[in-house]
């Protein structure tokens, strides 16, 4: 048996705990499957669609984790956001699903092959971020994403993989008809640092995406209204530049298909990457890691704190569907 799929299943168990406790406004659906395992084995891939369907097309939101099959914490801060949405039932987020004013479409794993084999890639060894066939102006030797072999981390594939076509249809099914003038999607992952970081395009390069002032306001609006001061905003380039990002990719796609002339878009796909620095439990307590796991567990305890604290954000993120640009200060 594959290491990770006790994991795998208690994370759907806990999908359809959503789907069961959000009732009417939940739909789960399989939108594909993963590439096959050497054994021929394929995960299948689901969406949840949330709230009422006149909202999934007039004021929608995104979110998206398990890209990378080791940053299981992204999979986690999705389901708890869920799962605190339908438990509580009494948030404004929650009233504005329940009277159709918004709507949320969520892929919570989309790399599950990755998730049941504990690793990064998916199963045919494949960075799915790296697989999106952008080329990047210059990127940072091998962890950049390469072409030499899967045998390495951050391969970027020959072909779009099929993780990477669910998310293709989730973008055309759900994304690009959207008709809300923010379309806000937040792709969860975790990586090395102290802070936590949400970027927006591009990764390949330096130069600024057509929405870079909107991008700016929002952060703006986020850090000193919403008091999220905690994350850092930024384009993602100013990290690092990578390859074959898949957000870059869907961000051109709705520039070109919406609006090739129009220098007044109607709609705006703002794709952003919150990545959650894992070093911060260490920095608060060195000598966690040499720990044994016991019955009192401070780290256990302070990653279920750091779950929790991503909620306000997402969700501040989510109601920007319903929002208009001018009404960010
Ligand atoms: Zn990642």
């Amino acid at each position: 048996m594959l290491r990770g799929m006790k994991r795998l299943n208690r994370y759907e168990n806990r999908i359809l705990k959503i789907v069961k406790l959000g009732g009417k406004l939940v739909r789960l659906k399989q939108f594909g499957f993963s590439s096959k395992t050497e054994e021929g084995f394929r995960f299948p891939i689901y969406v949840l669609e949330i709230g009422k369907p006149k909202a999934i097309k007039k004021n929608l939101s995104g979110l998206v984790a398990g890209v990378h099959g080791l940053e299981t914490i992204g999979i986690r801060v999705l389901l708890d956001f869920l799962d605190d949405l339908f438990v509580r039932k009494t948030s404004v987020l929650y009233n504005e699903i329940k009277n159709g004013e918004l709507g949320i479409v969520c892929i919570p794993i989309l790399n599950p092959g990755g998730v049941a084999m504990k690793r990064r890639s998916n199963p045919k060894g494949v960075d799915l971020m790296r697989n999106s066939g952008v080329e990047a102006v210059k990127v940072p030797f091998f962890f950049g994403g390469h072409k030499y072999s899967n045998f390495f981390p951050y391969f970027r594939g020959n072909v779009l993989q099929s993780e990477s076509r669910v998310l293709d249809r989730f973008f055309y099914e759900y994304l690009l008809p959207a008709e809300n003038e923010m379309i806000p999607v937040v792709d969860i992952h975790s990586g090395f640092g102290t802070v936590d970081h949400v970027w927006w395009p591009y990764a390949s390069t330096h130069e600024p995406c057509a929405d870079e002032p909107l991008f700016q306001k929002m952060a703006h609006h986020f850090t000193s209204s919403l008091n999220h001061y905690l994350y850092r905003f930024g384009p993602q380039s100013e990290t690092y530049t990578t390859h074959g990002d898949l957000w870059d990719r869907l961000y051109d796609l709705f520039q070109n298909s919406k609006h090739p002339n129009s220098t007044q878009p109607k709609s705006r796909f703002l794709p952003l990457t919150l990545e959650i620095g894992t070093w911060s439990d260490i920095k608060i307590d060195p000598w966690k890691i040499f720990r044994k796991r016991g019955i009192f567990n401070p780290a256990r305890e302070s990653k279920q704190k750091s779950i929790i604290s991503h909620r306000k954000f997402l969700c501040d993120v989510m109601r920007l569907a319903k929002q208009n640009s001018s009404e960010l200060s």
